[in-house]
């Protein structure tokens, strides 16, 4: 073979991040091919099947023929629905004409970024969080300035380190609620703080929500709802989570009308559209019944409980009682090894994937965080083998 020429990448691509949940299930797939058993705590995406009736939708569409392009900011009957589905949802008011369609959650995270944010400005984001934030932040080449989720709160933020975090320079805010990593669910009262001193700055605000159907106890708040907020906040959800749908690839966003037409240009750029048969299959999922979603939160509810006990059973680890999503976020800064070398000595020596809090910023070093969706009988053997790791050390 002729050697490899040594060309040049863009320095843009080097500022590109990545998620460690998938480097942690690239791995766990490895071992699997060597024949070890792996118990998958690593992966954000609930375990059940997409309710039959949605799936059957997306066959009837593409059986008549929904198989071609279609307008790039979504079927004009799915932003219909999904306006509706938010407002009723938020308690808002939302036109249809504000409403977009992408390929997941993700590229609204990416384009909102990207559309309003350059070299110079600043965005505030949860720290720990979502790793695409900042992934997406530096790629603008905008300053991150982390916002500390702090764990003795439930995972809120200090409305005096959101006061400070403002400056004119910050053109963006990025709020999640219910939180990946934490499970933690934003407060009424802090989300209404939070938007008035949001209101007196400059910043547009991304609200990802992509977890607002699946909340344990207390009250989820959208931060649209507040006064002034609609007309700055890109609202953000996906089939995702909520429908088991993570791989059908379809996500919806209000956005402030300044924003419509310019993020409807980045999704001509990148994706054209959304297949139309996968936004047939989202109205019916939006306007079908929610009996499979609301049991698969009880079920979710049963495991976290599960886990959660489990995990303060174990010596070194606490864990606080996540309020939503589906993600146990327990401290481990007792068991006296950094949380990187526990994932690994989980998965290499015990079989259990889990992701080092390490990867949803500095704030989360001393945590590891664990995905429930797994059956109750897997979260029972994985508690048995973490447990026999920690006697060990
Ligand atoms: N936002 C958060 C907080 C998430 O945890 C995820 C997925 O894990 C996403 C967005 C991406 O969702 P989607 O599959 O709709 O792109």
């Amino acid at each position: 073979m002729s050697a490899i020429p040594a060309l040049r990448l863009a320095a843009r691509a080097e500022r590109l991040g990545t998620e460690g949940a998938f480097s942690v299930l690239a791995r766990a797939k490895e071992l699997e091919r060597q024949g070890r058993d792996v118990i998958h705590l690593e992966i954000g995406e609930p375990d059940f099947d997409t309710p039959a009736h949605i799936s059957e939708s997306a066959w009837a569409a593409i059986r008549s023929g929904a198989t071609h392009y279609c307008p790039s900011a979504g079927l004009p009957e799915l932003r219909e629905v999904a306006a509706a589905h938010l407002a009723a949802s938020r308690g808002i008011d939302v036109e249809a004409d504000r409403v977009l369609v992408a390929t997941g959650a993700k590229p609204f995270l990416f384009f909102g970024v990207l559309a309003t944010c350059e070299p110079g400005d600043e965005v505030v984001y949860p720290d720990p969080g979502f790793p695409i934030y900042e992934s997406a932040i530096r790629f603008s080449g905008a300053t991150p300035v982390p916002l500390r989720l702090h764990e003795e709160a439930d995972f809120s933020f200090s409305l005096e380190e959101l006061d400070r975090a403002l400056t004119p320079r910050t053109r963006l805010v990025i709020l999640n609620s219910p939180q990946n990593p934490t499970g933690g669910v934003l407060a009424p009262s802090d989300v209404a703080a939070a938007a008035e001193l949001i209101t007196a700055s400059d910043a547009w605000v991304l609200s990802d929500e992509v977890y607002s159907e699946i909340v344990y106890e207390g009250e989820f708040r959208s931060i649209a709802a507040e006064p002034g907020l609609p007309q700055r906040t890109i609202l953000l959800d996906s089939l995702s989570k909520t429908f088991a749908m993570t791989g059908w690839r379809c996500g919806y966003a209000a956005v402030p009308e300044p924003l419509v037409e310019p993020l409807t240009r980045f999704i001509v750029n990148s994706t054209s559209c959304v297949p139309p048969f996968v936004q047939h299959a989202a109205i019916s999922a939006l306007t079908g019944p929610m009996d499979e979603p609301r049991a698969m939160v009880e079920e979710f509810r049963l495991r976290r409980n599960l886990l959660v006990d489990g995990l303060n059973a174990l010596p070194g680890v606490s864990c606080r009682l996540p309020a939503g999503a589906f993600y146990a976020f327990p401290n481990i800064s007792a068991v006296g090894v950094e949380a990187d070398d526990l994932a690994s000595l989980l998965l290499e020596d015990a079989g259990v994937a889990v992701v080092s809090g390490s990867a949803f910023g500095l704030h989360g070093t001393e945590h590891l965080r664990l995905s429930y969706a797994n059956s109750r009988e897997n979260l029972d053997r994985a508690l048995k083998r973490i447990c026999r790791v920690l006697e060990k050390l």
